[in-house]
């Protein structure tokens, strides 16, 4: 699909990206003049591997005021991206062979990094009609003893679900009732949801020893680059995260840390605009894809992604060749739409496809167009 797509911009064809999967806006400048004083007052040595204590203290303060969860700075690791957060817990934990609970779609990476610690993907099916949520009664069917991990991203990537306190409630009980189960919040998109107010894992008390929340500054403050995550986890957990950090990448940027610890004092209220314009593209979006035929698109609560079903477009011939696949379909869209989309193999739900709104309004109303044509 990459190839492809770089190789019609090659020949001059205007290809849209709806691939994306960071917010296509800047870094807010308050953070960025955080980022130039820690230059000029030569914060360019080897950082502590678990991060500054100033910015694990803000960061601790964040969780206690933002997601009514109370963490002692020294159980926060910060790392180079959420992404390191992940990996660092499923290397702590997972040992050949242990069960990891994924429920589909999942976020791509979640399987590749249960796959280098040799463990074994279990997933728990989720479709439209489910709202693309697990129900406690699935994941109690799904625990085994070999269960290590229930890795869970609410708001989610793809499918933007968020789940309710209730749904989460239920969910906290089932993980409470297997003290040997260690559940993964990732709660990335925390900060864009649109409407419900988001609740982090955090708050439910009685899996505090089996939590780990994992978020970070890429998605809410647009910060991808600066590659700065963290995660809050039990102490022996975050010990154990910080020594095998400690071997792979040593501390996360000094420089991302002062300007995450800005981020972090600013806190929400100075990215809300961001919020906002995706909330207009969101509503766009789902109106336009409910109204060609044989897509079905659900309103998501969060994240900056759409989840359309498309299996009713599936089985259609096109000059000969039949679109069987949703990955095929893609490829169609590609080359005929130009608009590049992310399949829902990837995710581990064919008949689906992705498209992120991290894209400005009249980009996506193009978009939009040339799919609603290459479709009739
Ligand atoms: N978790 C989810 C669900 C994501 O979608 C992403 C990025 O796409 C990440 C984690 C990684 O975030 P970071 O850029 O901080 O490594």
């Amino acid at each position: 699909m990459t190839r492809i797509a770089r190789e019609l911009k090659e020949e001059g064809k205007d290809v849209i990206s709806l691939s994306i999967g960071e917010p296509d806006f800047n870094t807010p400048e308050p953070i960025k003049a955080a980022a130039k004083l820690a230059m000029d007052n030569n914060i360019t040595k080897y950082p502590p591997v678990n991060g500054f204590p100033a910015l694990r203290k803000a960061v601790a303060n964040k969780l206690l005021k933002e997601n009514g969860a109370e963490y002692h700075p020294d159980q926060i690791v910060v790392s180079t991206g959420a992404k390191q957060s992940l990996i660092n817990i499923v290397l702590s934990i997972v040992n050949p062979g242990d069960e990891v609970i994924l429920p589909t779609p999942y976020w791509v990476s979640y399987p590749e990094m249960v796959h280098v610690a040799d463990g074994k993907v279990v997933e728990i099916p989720t479709d439209i009609h489910s709202g693309f949520k697990v129900s406690a009664e699935q994941l109690q069917l799904a625990i085994t003893p070999k269960t290590k991990l229930i890795i869970i991203s609410s708001p989610s990537n793809p499918t933007g679900a968020m789940y309710t306190p209730e749904e989460m409630a239920s969910i906290a009980a089932v993980v409470a009732q297997h003290p040997h189960v260690c559940l993964v919040s990732d709660e990335i998109y925390e900060y864009i949801t649109y409407g419900k107010p988001f609740v982090s894992f955090g708050t439910f008390p009685a899996i505090k020893d089996q939590l780990v929340i994992v978020n970070g500054v890429s998605k809410g403050f647009a910060m991808t680059g600066w590659r700065l995550g963290f995660c809050a986890a039990p102490m022996a957990l975050a010990k154990a995260m910080t020594k095998i950090q400690g071997q792979f990448t040593s501390g996360a940027s000094s420089i991302s840390q002062m300007a995450a610890q800005k981020a972090f004092e600013m806190g929400k209220e100075e990215v809300r605009f961001m919020v906002d314009k995706f909330q207009e593209r969101r509503d766009f979006l789902v109106a336009a894809l409910n109204e060609i035929p044989g897509m079905k698109c659900l309103v998501p609560d969060g994240a900056f992604y759409v989840y359309p079903n498309v299996e009713d477009l599936l089985g259609k011939t096109y000059t000969g060749d039949v679109v069987n696949t949703d990955e095929e379909l893609c490829m169609y869209l590609l080359k005929v739409a130009l608009v590049a989309l992310v399949p829902g193999s990837a995710f581990g739900t064919p008949g689906y496809l992705r498209l992120s709104y991290a894209t400005d309004l009249d980009t996506l109303k193009i978009a939009i167009q040339n799919i609603k044509s290459a479709l009739a």
